[in-house]
């Protein structure tokens, strides 16, 4: 798997072991193509590099990808999110190929991504593995939909829920199939809400039994890896639910939520459970 990690990055020519040294010291992530193309296989292309940037970590960021992988900043765009958990995002070039740097507004940069447009994106590669938040919907080309990423984005204006609209088409002509609850597949349909991991209702966390999470055993060694089993870093995991309406029944819905919490010292994973 750190193979197919280092193959999918050196295509951008950057030297993938440096890369993996640099986000373990800045808890960044890589987010969007890379992880869904090597979890899912080649149905997605590698278009885009993106990196999910702790708040504090932007300055230092900046500076790793001109001196560490000779990219030039080209420029600062807007973004057009949801996403109040994403305060920028920077625009690398060398040559063809292009890196993004979103800038998380806090310091916690999977909270971010676990309140994306849908859960296919809900992937990422930290210094330790690969994780993917739904694993029997996503390795299956299935997603749920975030809703209240949608009604955000309709007050947002048009501008964004256009580019939403057009994230979903984009996905959608993967082979992705869509859905709004677990309702849409008939084989998943039957499932325990507020219980199972592919409910909207659940409250998930990154330590559960629902996600799939693949270490680099290379790289899991040492005192920074006190359980044996960092995700992230070895201080936080996230909990979230996406929301929505009671399964089956449109209409009024709860809105979705993500939020860093910490793991105490000696906290037996296996039974994590959130610190209310
Ligand atoms: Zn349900």
């Amino acid at each position: 798997m750190i193979g197919l990690t280092k193959e999918a990055i050196a295509k951008f020519d950057i030297n993938p072991l440096r890369l993996l040294d640099i986000i373990q010291k800045t808890n960044c992530i890589i987010v969007g193509a890379i992880p869904m193309k090597i979890l899912s296989g080649a149905r997605f292309e590698s278009d885009n590099f993106d990196l999910l940037v702790p708040a504090s970590e932007e300055a230092t960021m900046k500076i790793y990808m001109k001196e560490a992988f000779s990219y030039q900043f080209k420029e600062a765009k807007p973004v057009f999110g949801t996403n109040r958990t994403v305060k920028s995002m920077h625009v690398f070039l060398k040559g063809d190929n292009r890196v993004n740097l979103w800038i998380a507004a806090a310091e916690n940069a999977v909270v971010p991504l676990m309140l994306s447009h849908s859960t296919v994106v809900m992937n990422y590669i930290s210094a330790w593995g690969i994780f993917c938040a739904y694993p029997k919907l996503t390795l299956a080309h299935r997603s749920l939909i975030n809703h209240f990423v949608g009604d955000e984005q309709e007050r947002n204006g048009k501008e964004a829920y256009r580019r939403l609209v057009g994230d979903y088409k984009k996905y959608a002509a993967r082979g992705i199939s869509f859905g709004i609850d677990a309702t849409k597949w008939a084989d998943i349909s039957a499932h325990t809400c507020y219980a199972s991991a592919y409910c909207t209702h659940s409250i998930r966390s990154m330590y559960d039994s629902g996600v799939l999470f693949i270490r680099f055993p290379a790289r899991t060694r040492g005192k920074d890896d006190l359980y044996g089993s960092i995700r992230y870093d070895n201080k936080h995991t996230v909990v979230w639910s996406l929301g929505g309406s009671f399964c089956g029944t449109p209409g009024s819905y709860h809105r979705a939520f993500a939020d860093s919490k910490r793991i105490y010292p000696n906290y037996d994973l296996q039974g994590f459970q959130a610190d209310e």
